[in-house]
């Protein structure tokens, strides 16, 4: 049978290793919802770049489309030709007519045309200017002329309208010798794609802007960096080197996992802008909350496992002082039984500092009650007789030794421990319920000695209450 701390170590044992065995469980599933949650995470922020991405290029290419298409009639139509070769100040009113019913019908922000003969710039509203080479906002006329490119978009501040960000159209007006006889195209305010780029933003918490071959922002919700933002001189996109600029594909993808910091870029060509759409997802604002959710999970989790296993450890550290007290209990008699006084004994022998002594208590004439008043008669006899023991002798540790014997071991030496057996023999003796069926206590008592085994003190003890016995009984003997 193992001792009361046995039993405890056990118990405690046995609950942190289960306690160890869900921790690990927890652990290992959070770590493998983490590690399939994270790469879902990572593929929808790839996914929701990549969609962003093609949204913005379609939006962007359906808004351009028109009034590319419109500038390419504009200077393809006779009207316009025919107006050129006869350019005069009193056609004047034809043409800025003109423009103004391109503009109100397709509600452009600028509507334009300039004459190679003449140079003259006419606006929707009237003759603006006259271009002239040294004038540093003239010279998109000239750098276009210089190009093969039929039309191109050219972003720039709209001298006839506040100078407002605008796309402007730019298309050759061509004779029937491919000679040009003019520029004509139309302004898009850049507040619309900047609108769209913002509502991206917003919805999908990226970065989303349009640059040109060189790195040069053209676009941008931040409208400080329009044409000054470069973003060759960051160290994000210099890293990326050529392929950023790759035309041969949709898109170009590219994840970047530089210190801690983990995040998506697409680069993406639009040919009729000959501009590249960049978009850039951040993905550590929603990595930082999914690591906080798991730390929380498993937080809560090691919490309720706390909480619970220190819940059961004190039921079973209370049924186990249960089951213990009933293990070393007699049941008839309420005192210890033969097992706790073994164990008591042994640990008494080890100390050898104090003196001490056992005694052996055996009812005298017990048979007799039994068979002439029964059993249950000679239970009630036992538990009475032990109740007055116990009573006699409250300090003293007791036990039922089995049959009708008590026996105990008391500190002092046996002429101290005499006195109370002897004040016990004397309860018994003058007891009247005790007297009424003839019952008296006979004792053996010995003094615990440095070499005494188990046995040895057990022997001497019964050898003295033998002669109690043998010398006529309701007494006391010294062995
Ligand atoms: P002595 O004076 O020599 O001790 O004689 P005695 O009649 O007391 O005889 P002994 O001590 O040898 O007998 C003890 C008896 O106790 C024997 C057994 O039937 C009885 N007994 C043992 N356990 C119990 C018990 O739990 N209940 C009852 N009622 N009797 C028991
Ligand atoms: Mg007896």
């Amino acid at each position: 049978m193992r001792d009361n701390k046995g039993w405890f170590y056990d118990s405690r044992r046995t609950l942190m290793i289960i306690a160890l065995v869900i921790i690990i469980g927890v652990i290992s599933i959070s770590y493998v919802g983490y590690s399939s949650y994270g790469s879902i995470i990572r593929d929808d922020i790839r996914n929701i770049t990549k969609l962003t991405s093609t949204n913005i290029y379609s939006e962007i290419d359906n808004e351009l489309t028109k009034p590319i298409f419109v500038s390419l009639t504009m200077a393809n139509d006779q009207f316009v030709k025919h107006w050129i070769y006869n350019e005069s100040d009193a056609t004047e009113p034809e043409i800025t007519n003109y423009l103004e019913g391109i503009r109100e019908k397709y509600n452009y922000h600028s509507v334009f045309l300039v004459s190679s003969q003449t140079k003259r710039y006419y606006h929707y509203n009237g003759l603006f200017k006259t271009i002239l080479p040294e004038d540093d906002h003239d010279q998109w006329y000239y750098n276009f002329l210089a190009q093969s490119e039929s039309y191109i978009l050219d972003v720039d501040q709209d001298e006839a309208d506040n100078h407002l960000l605008t796309i402007f159209i730019n298309c050759k007006i061509l004779d029937d010798y491919d000679n040009v006889i003019g520029v004509t195209g139309v302004g898009v305010e850049m507040d619309y794609v900047q609108d769209m780029l913002e509502t991206f933003e917003d919805t999908y918490k990226l970065e989303a802007f349009l640059v040109d071959e060189n790195g040069l922002v053209q676009a941008h919700t931040n409208g400080a960096m329009i044409e000054t933002r470069n973003i060759g001189n960051e160290a994000l996109y210099r890293d990326l080197g050529n392929t950023f600029y790759r035309r041969d594909q949709d898109l170009n993808i590219f994840h970047l996992d530089k210190d801690g910091q983990e995040q998506y870029v697409i680069s993406h060509y639009i040919d009729e802008l000959d501009w590249y759409l960049v978009v850039r997802k951040d993905t550590a604002q929603l990595g930082n909350s999914f690591n906080r959710q798991i730390k929380l999970d498993v937080g809560i989790t090691l919490l309720i496992l706390i909480i619970v296993i220190g819940a059961v450890y004190k039921i079973i550290v209370a049924h186990q002082r249960e089951i213990h007290k009933l293990a070393m209990t007699d049941t008839l008699t309420a005192l210890a039984n033969r097992r706790y006084f073994d164990e008591r004994l042994a640990r008494d022998l080890t100390r050898t500092e104090s003196q001490w002594c056992l005694f052996v208590i055996d009812i005298d004439g017990f048979k007799r009650v039994n068979d002439v008043y029964g059993h249950l008669q000679g239970d009630k006899v036992l538990v009475h007789t032990a109740e007055l023991c116990q009573s006699c002798m409250p300090d003293v540790s007791l036990a039922r030794w089995g049959g009708d014997e008590f026996s105990g071991i008391a500190r002092g030496s046996c002429d101290d421990i005499y006195k109370l057996l002897e004040s016990y023999r004397k309860a018994v003796e003058d007891d009247a319920a005790l007297q009424s069926f003839g019952v008296t206590v006979s004792i053996g008592v010995t003094a615990a000695v440095a070499t005494d085994t188990a046995d040895s003190i057990v022997k001497r003890a019964d050898q003295a209450l033998y002669r109690s016995k043998s010398t006529g009984r309701n007494r006391i003997t010294i062995g």
